[in-house]
């Protein structure tokens, strides 16, 4: 099956050929079909299944022939739990929006940044892509209105829940049309969810890409056995030694993760912390230049852990474990995504083997082991 039987917008095609999107992921098969006949849709899929383009291509297919708007009136919202989702999403719609001869536009707004900037920018806005608490502080100042909604996307709907935002969730929907269509995407599909899709769906078209097998393979996975001390050297002799020109590396604390930063820029490894204490703008443009290849290391909390998608990714490793399994998951699946390998790699103090073996039986992974004393890590 290729794109062209979608139902799809010419001009969608043409991209869609230069980004090298030959035939369409298991989701996108399924979805854009359904929302180009106007239906409700409940996917549960994570990121990587290509999700973000089973509801970005349809929406802007749709868009030419949606009503014209007032002035600060969106047609399509599409409400995400955290900033860089925003951002990611939002250039999604950038990208696939250039061919379009009208002139649509779409805008990513979120917290922790300049309010006013937004404020400016929301004028001629169709689509709308912004974080729960923003999206009200933009609607309190009446610097956007959402009574001409037709299309309400709601990403990673699970995590908004669990970051807390059912409240604004309800605010939101509150200032909604009644008669819309609505897109709910979540990893899971829990007891909450169910309330909430409950609430927003309409017979809603129920697709659900189970994980994909083949993906698991794609990661080689390693662990090494070393003192908590040796770590900071296991690290760079890691870095050196593979030759890893992109790593991402995992701590659970926002110190520690400043910390491994600054010592591999110590040693010469370029690295760049990324964790919820910086600020927006760090973030962002550390995430820009990690994407572009001009930064060798991200060193980052598990804020980074969902949703992120970064291309070719070939490394991941765990300086430290994240507390939860669901969490190793997220982590790990940033690599060997898209058909690509990728490794990665876990360093296992001697207080976190019981834990990373609770973790492996979870995921029924096998991984091979390495004890570090067996390595020379002198000059590291
Ligand atoms: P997502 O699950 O939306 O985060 O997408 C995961 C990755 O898959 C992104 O890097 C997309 O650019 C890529 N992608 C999505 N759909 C396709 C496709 N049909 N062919 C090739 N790559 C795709």
């Amino acid at each position: 099956m290729s794109f062209s039987s979608l139902g799809l917008s010419e001009h969608l095609l043409e991209v869609l050929a230069e980004e090298n999107y030959q035939t369409p992921y298991p989701i996108q098969k399924e979805a854009i079909p359904a929302i180009l006949a106007g239906k409700d849709l409940l996917g549960i899929a994570k990121t990587g299944s290509g999700k973000t383009a089973s509801y970005v291509l349809p929406i802007l297919s749709m868009l030419p022939h949606a009503p014209r708007l007032r002035n600060r009136h969106v047609n399509v919202l599409v409400l995400v739990p955290t900033r860089e989702l925003a951002v990611q999403v939002g250039e999604v719609f950038r990208l696939f929006i250039s061919v379009f001869p009208q002139r649509f536009k779409s805008l990513a707004v979120y917290g922790g940044v300049s309010i006013n900037i937004q404020m400016q920018a929301l004028q001629g806005v169709n689509i709308l892509i912004a974080t729960p608490g923003r999206l009200l502080e933009l609607v309190e100042s009446k610097a956007v209105h959402l009574s001409s909604v037709t299309t309400l996307v709601l990403d990673e709907a699970d995590k908004m829940l669990n970051l807390g935002f059912r409240e604004e969730m309800n605010r939101i929907l509150a200032l909604l049309p009644e008669k819309r269509q609505n897109l709910l995407f979540s990893a899971t599909l829990s007891a909450a969810i169910h309330d909430v899709t409950d609430i927003i769906l309409h017979d809603p078209k129920l697709i659900k890409i189970e994980e994909k097998v083949e993906e698991i393979p794609l990661i080689n996975q390693m662990a090494y056995w070393v003192s908590e001390e040796k770590k900071g050297p296991l690290l760079r002799y890691l870095i050196q030694t593979k030759d890893m020109q992109q790593v991402l590396v995992f701590c659970s604390s926002v110190q520690k993760a400043n910390r491994v930063a600054e010592k591999l820029e110590k040693n010469g490894i370029q690295a760049t912390p990324i964790h919820s204490k910086r600020s927006q703008h760090a973030r962002t443009k550390a995430l820009q230049r990690f994407k572009a290849g001009e930064l060798r290391v991200l060193v980052a909390t598990d804020l980074l852990a969902r949703g992120i998608d970064i291309e070719f990714l070939p490394y991941v490793i765990n300086y430290e474990l994240p507390r939860s399994p669901k969490d190793f998951v997220h982590r790990i699946g940033r690599t060997g995504r898209a058909e690509s390998p990728g490794e990665a790699i876990s360093l296992i103090a001697p207080e976190e083997v019981t834990h990373f073996k609770v973790i492996l039986k979870k995921m029924k992974a096998w991984v091979d082991k390495i004890d570090a004393e067996e390595l020379d890590l002198q000059g590291y």
